[in-house]
């Protein structure tokens, strides 16, 4: 039986408890009352004779108790109706009730079982590059010693990637347990910020032959200074990853209006699908275009990562992109940060 309609059947079973349980003490209540009310009145006077005696005739007695029998079974109709009434109510008021509380239950259990499925998959295709290696090897007798190096080497990359992986998840969860994780605030210089990031993907941009240019203003930032150096290299990194060489990059600011300041990080590499500009945020999206053109190493963390320490600065991020001119993406901070 499905979920929901268990939950409805549970709802609907606590309503009816209640209400034929107030219907079972409001007839009780309303019975008694009825039967003092009638049989504690005198019927009939005999006024006949100096005196007057009190006594009910029997007609009159079967008469008032044929009334009160009358009333009982109305009073018994009506709750009955009454009964049935809320039945209904409940009935429908319980559907979407439950509906609604096991909505976001459902939703973040498919969630959750995407998320392991998609870690998985990511899991395997390293892990069975590497077996299928060491199986070819181990089969060829004549495995000379520099092949023997080059297939560690192999290995090594895979698992360079796993440890990648493993470590972004890590950060991913850390970051989403707000209960365990706190951010550390305070004020920061931001275009400070932005040279920590620069120097981090400086090694990566001089193989490629990109030049970075910060032209961050000299701007104090309420925030964690690890956790924004981290969302700028995400972002240098991608910029690097996915620009054709010698394309060069920009990290820059503005003020957007009186409270909120924006920081752009500008490239001018493939750039990005209308279609995916809308998942790239997602847990393990990645765009065809960069799956395809140079096989560009990644997982599709790494903005995922980027959005959640976004919101820990009560900041949004979002991106324009432009298919083979490049791509800007945009945190705008709101320059009293509460947090
Ligand atoms: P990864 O880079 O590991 O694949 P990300 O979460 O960092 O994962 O990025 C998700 C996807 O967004 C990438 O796979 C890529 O398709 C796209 N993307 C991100 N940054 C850029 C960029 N600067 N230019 C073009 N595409 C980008």
């Amino acid at each position: 039986m499905k979920s929901y309609i268990k939950l409805t059947l549970w709802y609907m079973l606590i309503v009816m408890a209640i209400s034929l349980f107030f219907s079972c003490v409001t007839y009780q209540i309303a019975f008694s009352e009825l039967d003092r009310g009638f049989r504690q009145q005198p019927v009939v006077f005999r006024t006949t004779g100096p005196m007057a005696i009190n006594f009910p005739t029997d007609d009159l007695i079967k008469a008032r108790d044929d009334r009160i029998d009358e009333i009982s079974h109305d009073l018994q109709l009506y709750l009955f109706y009454l009964n049935l009434i809320i039945l209904i109510l409940a009935g429908i008021a319980s559907y979407f009730l439950a509906k609604r509380t096991l909505q976001p239950i459902e939703e973040m259990a498919e969630l959750q079982s995407r998320f392991t499925a998609d870690a998985s998959h990511e899991l395997r295709t390293p892990l069975t590059a590497i077996k299928t290696e060491i199986e070819v090897a181990l089969r060829d007798k004549k495995l000379t010693l520099s092949e023997a190096r080059e297939l560690l080497g192999s290995n090594l990359e895979e698992i360079d990637k796993l440890k990648n992986l493993s470590d972004s998840l890590l950060r991913l969860a850390r970051y989403q347990d707000k209960k365990s994780f706190a951010i550390k605030p305070d004020f920061y210089n931001l275009r400070e910020i932005a040279d920590l990031a620069v120097k981090n993907v400086k090694k990566a941009a001089k193989i490629r032959e990109i030049m970075i240019e910060n032209d961050v203003e000299n701007k104090n930032i309420y925030g964690d200074e690890n956790l924004l150096t981290e969302l700028f290299t995400i972002l240098l990194d991608n910029a690097i990853k996915y620009s054709g060489d010698g394309k060069n990059i920009t990290v820059s600011s503005r003020e957007h209006s009186l409270h909120i300041f924006e920081v752009l990080v500008a490239d001018q590499g493939i750039g990005i699908s209308p279609e995916d500009l809308t998942n790239i945020f997602n847990r393990f999206y990645r765009a065809d275009l960069s799956r395809s053109s140079r096989n560009i190493a990644g997982h599709g963390l790494g903005l995922a990562i980027a959005k959640q320490i976004v919101e820990m600065h009560n900041a949004t991020i979002s991106a324009t992109s432009e298919i083979g001119k490049g791509t800007t993406f945009c945190i705008r901070f709101k320059q009293a940060i509460k947090i």
